[in-house]
């Protein structure tokens, strides 16, 4: 089982010639869905596979609703806090470039409490992995993590949205960390005290990124997604998790991206999900499998929505 503690988000989404400046009023093409950063990664787990639990906050109204179906359409066990507030919400803007510029409203999901995920210590203790991000409180993330790791899961966190910061303490109770790259500058920066541009990421020597990856996090595995470039992971010494070296590179897989929107959070639940169904495999074959995974769902637009499914990915990769 893969428990996931995180946001859900209605996303409201405008394609746009240019992003706004003050003072602009600009209109667009508009669509609406299901988003935010832990429904995304609990349904690639479920959609992987995987028997999948989503602790979350909603709020009492059309959004609430909205989540309550989808996962009830794609299996999720759903321990959702019903809060006051409205659900989540986020405001994109896409321009022609395909950069965007976001604005979150929180809502429910500042709401979710370690006392809540605390109620749902049953299901954290029956869950081989336990994945979260930072979009949701970083003591609940905690709580989450320090329930899995008394019941000997293994714990992933997603340190996203870049400009949130991970405690110290959630840092020491991660066994697996999957940032991209300006997330992946933004903490080295935060516990490593070091500056590095992500531009300048994809071209370090092997080497020197898994040098980068160790003062980062010291005793867990690190593992960089890197866009088209595919993903780099490193191993601390002596916990190689299966696999024959401390640090290599994956190549993404090759596929016609059309929308690489939430390719980061489909990455995520597919690797929980393979971790997951475990087995004799390397976590080399984990992190190749969540790779063709997030590949094949960027050919298709949306969030929640683009998820693929594990047939069609047997399908398409064999
Ligand atoms: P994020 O969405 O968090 O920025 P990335 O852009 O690093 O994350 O993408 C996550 C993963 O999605 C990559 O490691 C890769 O497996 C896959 N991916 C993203 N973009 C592409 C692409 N253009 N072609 C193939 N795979 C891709």
């Amino acid at each position: 089982r893969v428990v996931v503690v995180g946001s859900f988000n209605v996303d409201h989404v405008w394609a746009l010639p240019a992003l706004p400046r003050p003072g602009e009023t600009l209109a667009g093409r508009y669509h609406t869905g299901p988003g935010g950063k832990g429904f995304n990664q609990a349904t690639a787990a479920a959609r992987a596979g995987a028997a999948t639990s989503f602790v979350c906050a909603l709020g009492e109204d059309a959004g609430g609703q909205l989540a309550r179906a989808l996962a009830a359409g794609d299996g999720i066990d759903l321990r959702d806090l019903r809060s006051d507030e409205p659900t989540g919400t986020a405001g994109i803007y896409v321009d022609a470039d395909g950069r965007n510029t976001i604005v979150i409203g929180p809502g429910a999901n500042a709401e979710l409490s370690p006392a809540f995920v605390g109620e749902h210590s049953q299901a954290l203790a029956r869950a081989r992995v336990v994945l979260t991000q930072l979009e949701t409180p970083v003591e609940s993330a905690e709580a989450a993590f320090a329930l899995a790791r008394a019941a000997g899961a293994l714990t992933v966190l997603n340190p996203a949205p870049a400009d949130a910061i991970a405690s110290g303490a959630l840092w020491a109770l991660a066994d697996v960390i999957t940032p991209n790259e300006t997330e992946f500058c933004a903490q080295l920066q935060r516990h490593a005290d070091m500056r590095l541009d992500p531009d300048a990421l994809a071209g370090l020597a092997d080497a020197e990124l898994h040098a980068h990856c160790r003062r980062l996090l010291p005793h867990g595995s690190v593992v960089i997604t890197l866009g088209k470039s595919g993903c780099f992971v490193s191993h601390a010494d002596g916990a190689l998790r299966g696999d024959a070296q401390a640090c290599y590179r994956v190549a993404a897989a090759a596929v016609r991206a059309v929308d690489t929107t939430g390719a980061g959070d489909a990455f995520n639940g597919a690797l929980a999900a393979s971790l997951a169904r475990g087995g004799d495999a390397a976590f080399a074959e984990h992190v190749a499998y969540a790779n063709r995974y997030a590949g094949l769902s960027t050919e298709r637009a949306g969030a929640a929505a683009s998820m693929p499914r594990d047939a069609e990915l047997k399908a398409r990769f064999g």
